[in-house]
């Protein structure tokens, strides 16, 4: 599942994986968990991100080998928000295809630029809970505690105007080359990220179903 940030596609890829009850991959997360483990790929991997580097390319495979050694062949996985360059994509359809996994689709929440730029400068983060929150109307009438607990809403750090600016840049050249990758091969569902999260959930459903991508319940 790709989109650009705040298109919410980590929220939709967690609701599709706990409904049709697939391994979810979340890459940054899992190369988060890694880095607490006691090995020296774990503690080299621990540095990188204290010097606010990159993981190397290889890395990520390094972690999804791994889940998928460990997942049944007959579970579906889903993949949030990688690959992130065309390299990873080449490679990454090596390893599904040996896996024998062939029925592999790509799902792009489409919204644009200025949607996904308007979005995350109104996304805040609880500083007590860490529940994100959206604040509408800021001139009226600021939202500035957290409707769950009353904590204060912070922005969160990497959505500062470089960091969403960058982060927007890093999908126009970098996974748009993924997208049309995919496209190019008709494995490509775009969907219209621009409704609400309900409304797209069920036009992926739809998409999938179509495609018969889900095993026949
Ligand atoms: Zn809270």
């Amino acid at each position: 599942m790709l989109g650009r940030s705040g298109s919410g596609k980590g929220t939709q890829a967690q609701v599709l994986a706990r409904e049709f009850d697939l391994e979810y991959i979340g890459t940054g997360d899992l190369l988060r968990k890694f880095s607490e483990r006691k090995n020296a790929a774990a503690h080299r991997m621990k540095e990188t991100m204290a010097q606010g580097k990159l993981a190397p390319s290889w890395m990520p495979f390094f972690i999804w080998m791994e889940k998928l050694a460990y997942t049944d062949v007959h579970k579906g996985v889903l993949f949030d928000g990688s690959p992130r360059m065309l390299g990873e994509a080449t490679t990454l359809d090596e390893v599904l295809d040996w896996f024998e996994r062939k029925k592999v689709k790509v799902v792009l929440i489409d919204i644009s630029r200025e949607v996904a730029r308007h979005r995350l400068m109104k996304r805040r983060i609880c500083s007590v809970c860490k529940r994100g929150a959206y604040v509408e109307n800021e001139q009226e009438a600021p939202q500035t505690h957290c409707q769950y607990c009353g904590g204060d809403l912070t922005i969160r750090s990497e959505d500062n105007p470089a960091g969403i600016e960058s982060r927007l840049d890093w999908f126009d050249h970098e996974v748009m080359k993924v997208v049309e990758h995919y496209r190019s091969k008709g494995k490509l569902i775009v969907v219209n990220g621009e409704q609400d999260p309900e409304a797209v959930h069920q036009e992926i459903v739809k998409a999938l179903a179509k495609r018969n991508v889900f095993p026949k319940q």
